[in-house]
């Protein structure tokens, strides 16, 4: 009977939404798009849309159907397709969302500009990308990176490189159903949601423009505080760029994040390195082996109590044990006794823009051209 009832609901869903809509809207088309995954590997996505939209099966670009708005309704995938509340049966495994007027897509609460698709993975769960132009993406990453309260010609610094970090990542991701995720391991992406009259300002008056280094689009990367000196990104990713190689920094010195000290457990330590595939017993002592010219840990020993060694680079020891926690790889070991000390310097992997060093420059005047062509020495701004 259940069964039946829903067979009805999916021929009369299908039946209703055809009627009267042959010609199906052409997507925006203005600007670069980038596909950005706002939600991965999830049971269900709570959707809201205020506004006309239309719905297209992602495989053939057939016009499904079309509604005047939705209410708070759950998607969730079926054995079938894709289920929206408790009436929406689609017997496909990918659609697209069309907004249309400006109509408003909430997903889990955020609000997003442009189209949004919904994909059903192999595993049963949801793969959510909204494909953006990169402009409206830069709107939506600011707020995430540097404060709407910054002077502007260190947001627009930040806009250009965030511009041209979005601009590398779709160059290379072309078979993949996106092109960056939303979290840090990208650039948090927060919608529109996240957008600041300041940091929309600083998108608009930085409109277009791109980093390249021999006419060629690079990974702008950025960090909160380099501590005195970027990072060579050539130690981190094999990347050997001259933009890249990092340099000394007078500026971030006095900021937040330029020290740092944390005590942990050396139990929790352990705990650590095991569950990374490392073998350890209660860890001992703690030596730093090696540093690069930036002052940046390049390779630690690390000695249980029975003898045994591992080393570690201080980069997967950083990753290991908590970006947060191990704010950079700029760090002495104090050891105490079944604790240790960590004193460092700087926050993040420090390569490309110092964000906290970008701000203090733009207070001494310079401005977001100067700051880009500083830390990232040999490149040029294009449109
Ligand atoms: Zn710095």
């Amino acid at each position: 009977m259940v069964k039946k009832i829903a067979r009805i609901l999916i021929i009369s869903v299908f039946a209703i939404s055809l009627l009267g809509f042959s010609q199906p809207p052409m997507p925006p088309k203005s600007g670069e798009i980038v596909r950005v995954a706002i939600a991965r590997g999830k049971p269900s996505v709570m959707l809201v849309i205020k506004g006309p939209f239309s719905i297209y099966s992602l495989g053939t670009n057939e016009l499904l159907s079309e509604y005047k708005g939705l209410g708070n309704s759950a998607v969730t995938p079926t054995n079938f397709g894709i289920q929206i509340g408790p009436y929406i049966y689609l017997k496909v495994f990918g659609i697209k969302i069309m907004p249309k007027r400006d109509a408003a897509i909430y997903i889990d609460k955020r609000r997003f500009r442009g189209q949004v698709d919904i994909i059903r993975q192999q595993d049963k769960t949801l793969l959510v990308v909204n494909h953006i132009d990169v402009e409206n993406y830069i709107r939506g990453v600011l707020y995430h990176e540097v404060s709407h309260k910054w002077p502007l010609e260190a947001i627009k610094a930040q806009a250009v490189a965030a511009r041209t970090y979005a601009l590398y990542q779709k160059k290379g991701s072309e078979k993949n159903d996106y092109d960056l995720t939303n979290d840090i391991y990208s650039q948090v992406y927060g919608g529109q949601t996240s957008e600041k009259y300041r940091t929309n300002k600083a998108v608009s008056q930085t409109l277009g423009e791109y980093l390249t280094y021999n006419a060629e689009i690079f990974p702008t990367y950025f960090h909160a505080n380099c501590a005195g000196h970027t990072e060579d990104a050539a130690k981190l990713w094999n990347i050997d760029l001259p933009p890249l190689k990092g340099k000394p920094c007078d500026f971030c010195a006095k900021s937040p994040h330029s020290k740092w000290k944390i005590n942990l457990r050396l139990a929790d330590i352990q705990v650590k390195l095991i569950k990374s595939g490392r073998e350890i017993g209660l860890i001992k002592e703690i030596h730093v082996l090696e540093r690069n010219n930036s002052g940046r840990v390049d390779k630690l020993e690390i000695i249980d109590r029975r003898g045994s060694k591992i080393y570690i680079s201080g980069k997967d020891f950083r990753m290991v044990v908590g970006p947060n926690i191990i704010k950079s790889t700029n760090f002495n070991v104090i050891m105490r006794g079944y604790y240790v000390d960590f004193e460092g310097k700087g926050w993040g992997h420090g390569v490309g823009l110092c964000q906290w060093g970008a701000k203090s420059m733009s207070e001494c005047g310079f401005k977001y051209d100067e700051i880009l062509k500083y830390y990232y020495p040999g490149s040029e701004i294009t449109k």
